[in-house]
């Protein structure tokens, strides 16, 4: 049985500097790390209880209308509050659309963004990239859950379902370390594994995400997040798709699902769902050229249907 100490941050700079220490990892609500642990995925020396941290799970208000998550938030209190369900409801659908009612009041929106991925092979104990081997076993083995685009030499697709809304939502990632905070876009926090196999984030060693930004200029106009599953309850998606069109007009897409890591479509494709006026022939050739990168495994191509699909669905919703 694994044996680490545990200790409740009291504050950010005191997150901080356990977070320091070797062999110290951050745990938000556990529904992710403790069966890592369990699996043998993960070894900490120390965890460190970020929920401790004093308003470290508010939800407030900017001044300029944008809205600031504290990582510790619970994915059912992102989705339940006001702001959220008002002004950004692809978040808010997105955080619903999280596994059972009891994962989404444990599970933390920084803890979401930072799990590891669900590949069978890794969460089994088969060597692979992810675990320090020299080959991906999904590549000509059960690869029907991997990923269509930007895979290699790992092929697994990142599991989350807010990161795929906060994607389209522009929002950014502020990440804490002793002494420094910073804050990236949401498409510069994840990294692929042609990038590196170790982690699937930005973040180093030390560093933990504090919150979670969304611009006012990405609230209201027409949002959504729509998810395919294998079974209709809790369940990760196969396919999932966030779409926006801002006031302004710019559209977004961002698809889950699909890729290691959240994935935006081409903005040229964006740019012609925003400029209006399609019908379903010109929808089907934009959902074409949209998937034109994309390179299934032996036994996923049913994801390029899928992801095709949810694409006309959501270019006619944001085509005006
Ligand atoms: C049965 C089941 C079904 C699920 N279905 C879905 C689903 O449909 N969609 C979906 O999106 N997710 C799904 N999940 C994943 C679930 O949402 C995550 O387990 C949860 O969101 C992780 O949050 P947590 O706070 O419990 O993270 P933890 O378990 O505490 O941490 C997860 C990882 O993130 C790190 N970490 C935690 N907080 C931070 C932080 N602030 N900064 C840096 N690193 C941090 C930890 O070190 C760990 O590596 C499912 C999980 C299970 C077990």
């Amino acid at each position: 049985m694994a044996t680490f100490s545990y200790h409740r941050a009291a504050s950010l700079d005191d997150a901080a500097g356990r977070l320091a220490e070797p062999g110290a990892v951050a745990i938000g609500g556990g529904t992710d790390l403790l069966p890592a642990i369990d699996e043998g995925l993960a070894s900490p020396a120390v965890v460190v209880d970020l929920r401790g941290i004093p308003n470290g799970d508010a939800i407030t208000t900017g001044a300029d209308g944008s809205l600031r998550i504290g990582a510790a938030a619970s994915l059912h209190d992102v989705a339940a509050h006001p702001a959220v369900r008002e002004r950004w409801p692809a978040l808010a659908q997105a955080c619903d659309a999280v596994g059972t009612p009891t994962l989404r009041h444990m599970g933390t929106i920084g803890g979401n963004l930072c799990q590891r991925p669900r590949c069978w092979y890794f969460r089994q104990g088969v060597s692979c990239y992810k675990s320090g081997g020299d080959a991906c076993p999904a590549e000509h083995g059960e690869n029907q859950y991997h990923a269509i685009v930007n895979g290699g030499p790992c092929h697994a697709v990142h599991p989350s379902d807010p990161a795929v809304a906060l994607l389209a939502l522009d929002a950014s990632v502020e990440i804490a370390s002793r002494g420094e905070t910073r804050t990236v876009p949401v498409d510069e926090f994840f990294v692929l594994p042609s990038q590196r196999l170790d982690r699937e984030t930005v973040l180093g060693a030390g560093a933990f995400v504090s919150a979670v930004l969304l611009p006012a200029q990405s609230a209201g106009g027409v949002q959504f997040y729509h998810k395919l599953m294998q079974r209709e309850a809790w369940d990760f998606a196969l396919v999932s798709l966030a779409g926006a069109r801002r006031e302004s007009g710019e559209v977004r897409l961002a698809m889950g699902g699909v890729a290691p890591a959240p994935w935006r479509v081409n903005s040229s494709v964006e740019e012609d769902v925003a400029s209006g006026g399609l019908d379903d022939d010109s929808i089907a050739s934009l959902a074409e050229r949209a998937l034109y990168d994309v390179e299934p495994l032996s036994k996923n191509g049913y994801k390029v249907q899928m992801a095709s699909s949810l694409l006309r669905q959501a270019m006619r919703q944001l085509a005006g």
